[in-house]
């Protein structure tokens, strides 16, 4: 960024395309040759921004994007209008021309829902049909593949549904421990039952799509068509893996502020709301202009650090709305305002991840990120320009 503009920031979100262009690299080198690559762009692109990230993925070759709502579909419509876009979650039936006009493709969880979608299109919605096969979340449920096969069936008859394909979610593909993987093969042996079931009976679909980002790192699946890939895209680890996957991620998002000023302080003095932090022995202190406003959770007082000059400092007392205190005692560099300051992210050699972040307040890397707030600007840097 540029040293003006940085300037008027008190924080901001670096946003790295040339990380994404290489995760989606090395999770495509991991895929079936079947199996196209769905970018999962939900959450303002899991609070990346969608614009920037949408448009470098569409340069990239992507051509499937997956969102959460009607608002964030057209949205996606308006930055790759060719694109196929998929909403995995619930649009109100009334919306079903809405749907149709741009071209988007809505999941269906129900027969009261493709009946009531039926009955308010005016020209045929595209749609995948959603099978609950285990989470537990939205969809089709049946205790064989035979009954769920036989409740779809109808559903070819509507004229008003262009019913393109079948999907599930998994619950615990994240997971190595054998109960868990025996509840994911159960959940995949489902879903790929139904889509040739539906095939024998004349009803074939031509998508059948079932992995996220655990599942397509760990068990890559040929049978599928397509792959829902979001969390690993923007570098991250899937929600409960305790050991790291091991592929080569870059995370695309950094978070950094600056200084506004910087002070010593005595032995027994104290810092922020609460006086949860007493100084042990006399403290040199900055303040740093970033809060939980900004989304850096209140949960991370006095336990997570924060890189400045490329050192790791601690946060000491209570993280405020706007602002916090590191410990930068250690720090043998002059350190003054202005100067910057790395929430999460790479500074010199050393690095903090959301992930790291998230484990100490017992939440998940996608958390974090979602969490950077609206004021927050999203600043892309692109490495390979
Ligand atoms: C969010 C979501 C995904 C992506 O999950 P990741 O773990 O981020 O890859 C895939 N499918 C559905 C239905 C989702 O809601």
């Amino acid at each position: 960024m540029k040293i003006e503009q940085q300037k008027r920031y008190r924080a901001w979100a670096e946003i790295d395309l040339s990380a994404l262009e290489h995760n989606v690299n090395v999770v495509r080198g991991n895929l079936p040759s079947q199996t196209a690559f769905m970018a999962v762009v939900k959450a303002n692109a899991y609070g990346h921004g969608d614009e920037a990230i949408c448009k470098k993925l569409w340069e990239l070759g992507v051509q499937w994007f997956a969102v959460s709502n009607l608002e964030e579909a057209l949205a996606v419509r308006s930055f790759c209008p060719y694109s196929e876009i998929f909403i995995l979650g619930y649009t109100p039936p009334e919306f079903a021309p809405e749907l149709a006009r741009n071209n988007i493709i809505q999941g269906v969880v129900s027969t009261e829902y493709a009946k009531q979608l039926q009955q308010f299109a005016h020209q045929p919605v595209r749609c995948h049909l959603k099978i609950d096969t285990g989470m537990g979340r939205i969809g089709f449920r049946y205790n064989t593949p035979d009954d769920c096969a036989a409740a779809l069936k109808p559903l070819f008859g509507l004229e008003k549904l262009s019913i393109e394909g079948v999907y599930t979610h998994f619950a615990v593909a994240d997971s190595m421990m054998p109960n868990d993987m025996m509840y994911t093969n159960n959940q995949q042996d489902f879903i790929i039952a139904i889509y040739d079931k539906l095939k024998e009976s004349g009803c074939p679909v031509k998508h059948l799509h079932f992995m996220n980002s655990a599942a397509t790192i760990l068990r890559p699946n040929p049978r599928a068509t397509l792959a829902r890939v979001g969390i690993v895209m923007y570098g991250l680890q899937p929600n409960y893996m305790e050991t790291d996957i091991r592929i080569p991620l870059k995370p695309v998002m950094s978070l950094r502020s600056v200084v506004s000023q910087v002070k010593t302080i005595q032995e027994g003095d104290s810092i922020s709301y609460g006086r949860m932090y007493i100084a042990p022995s006399p403290r040199k202190i900055a303040t740093v202009t970033i809060g939980y406003a900004d989304g850096y959770a209140r949960l991370l007082s006095n336990r997570a650090q924060a890189i400045l000059h490329g050192k790791r400092c601690l946060v000491v007392g209570r993280v405020c709305m706007d602002q916090l205190m590191l410990d930068v005692t250690d720090v043998p560099t002059e350190i003054k305002p202005g100067d910057v300051v790395t929430m999460f992210g790479t500074d010199g050699n050393e690095t903090i991840t959301a992930d790291e972040l998230a484990s100490i307040y017992d939440t998940i890397g996608y958390e974090v990120v979602c969490g950077i707030s609206k004021r927050v600007p999203r600043d892309t840097i692109n490495c390979n320009v």
